[in-house]
């Protein structure tokens, strides 16, 4: 009953010029394959090229992150109203390169999911261990955490609106991948936690994502599991080959 959603995380990469013609290229391939959702997160000035150049196709377009204030003196950030008229429907919260390199922590993520939900915005909330954590053995106990953290305050309803991804910090942008066994393992526990904050139905409905070098060679394995509900692309989804072959892993 869940719906497969494959998102492209299109990082710090491409032009608005460049981002038109990728989708106007990626349009035709991915025509009709509705068995997932597909939502591209491109860089801020790219959102209204992006919005126009996918109106009439199944892509939607989302941010790769909003700030918490409706308005006001806080140079360089981009509110959810803005992101929304630009022709963003959906926003990524919490990549863990935001935590990693500009300082994001849980009660920021928790503050920008807020503000993007009561905005009307959807949104595809990141999480997920570090290395040296799940060496550990304590992956499970840090994305349980997170999940509390990050959705504190945020209502059943309101989760209804909210995508989880997670991506464990050691598998982006590495070329290392989870397992499908791990990644279905994590998914899970958050799926569980989900259960404990709210309920069996919201932890049944809710659509929670891997994220980690999935590509057109592995995304297959991955999303045949039971608790991944879809994938966030990063690198795979900056060629419009690879990113179809993605979607046609979930149209199977
Ligand atoms: C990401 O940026 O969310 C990501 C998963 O990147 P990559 O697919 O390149 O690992």
């Amino acid at each position: 009953m869940r719906k497969t959603v494959i998102a492209g995380n299109w990082k710090m990469n491409m032009t608005p010029k460049a981002a038109g013609e990728f989708i106007r290229a990626l349009a035709p391939e991915v025509k009709g394959k509705d068995k997932c959702d597909i939502v591209l997160c491109v860089p801020f000035v790219d959102i209204a090229t992006a919005a126009e150049a996918a109106k009439g196709t199944n892509i939607k377009i989302g941010a790769q992150n909003v700030h918490f204030e409706e308005k006001g003196a806080f140079t360089g950030e981009i509110s959810a109203q803005m992101l929304l008229e630009a022709g963003a429907e959906y926003v990524i919260v919490g990549h863990s390169e935001r935590r990693q390199y500009f300082g994001e922590t849980d009660a920021t993520v928790n503050l920008r999911t807020k503000a993007a939900l009561a905005a009307g915005l959807k949104v595809i909330l990141c999480l997920g261990e570090v290395k040296e954590q799940r060496l550990s053995g304590i992956t499970d106990e840090v994305v349980a955490m997170q999940t509390k953290l990050d959705l504190a305050g945020i209502t059943e309803e309101q989760l209804k609106n909210v995508i989880i991804a997670y991506e464990p910090v050691w598998a982006i942008g590495t070329g290392l991948t989870a397992t499908p066994e791990q990644a279905d393992e994590t998914c899970g526990v958050i799926r569980k936690t989900i259960a404990a904050i709210y309920s069996e139905k919201a932890a049944d409905g809710i659509v929670i994502q891997y994220g980690g070098s999935m590509n057109d060679g592995n995304a297959a394995e991955l999303l045949a599991k039971a608790n991944v509900d879809g994938g966030l692309i990063g690198g795979a989804s900056l060629k419009t080959d690879k990113f179809t072959a993605i979607v046609d892993a979930a149209n199977k």
